[in-house]
């Protein structure tokens, strides 16, 4: 999560302009290679959705790219 640090943000949000570049980033930051860890029942069998969430097929659970990531608490209209 390095690079989700301090001002490095900045650079980051430049970089992704629009909400779903940077949902596509997160996905694909989070769930590289398609490795999943489901947050709720830590599961890694599920799929990418469209918008990019997951879901999780044990138990169901759609985890949104921008959970457990810094963009999970800040607000930039995501
Ligand atoms: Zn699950």
């Amino acid at each position: 999560m390095e690079q989700f640090k301090g001002k490095n943000i900045l650079n980051f949000v430049k970089e992704l302009p629009n909400d779903d570049k940077c949902k596509a980033y997160l996905a694909k930051y989070k769930w590289q290679d398609g490795f999943f860890t489901c947050s709720k029942c830590q599961g890694n069998k599920g799929c990418v959705k469209k918008d990019y969430k997951n879901h999780c097929y044990n138990c169901h659970h759609v985890e949104n790219s921008t959970a457990n990531t810094l963009f999970h608490k800040v607000k930039f209209g995501l």
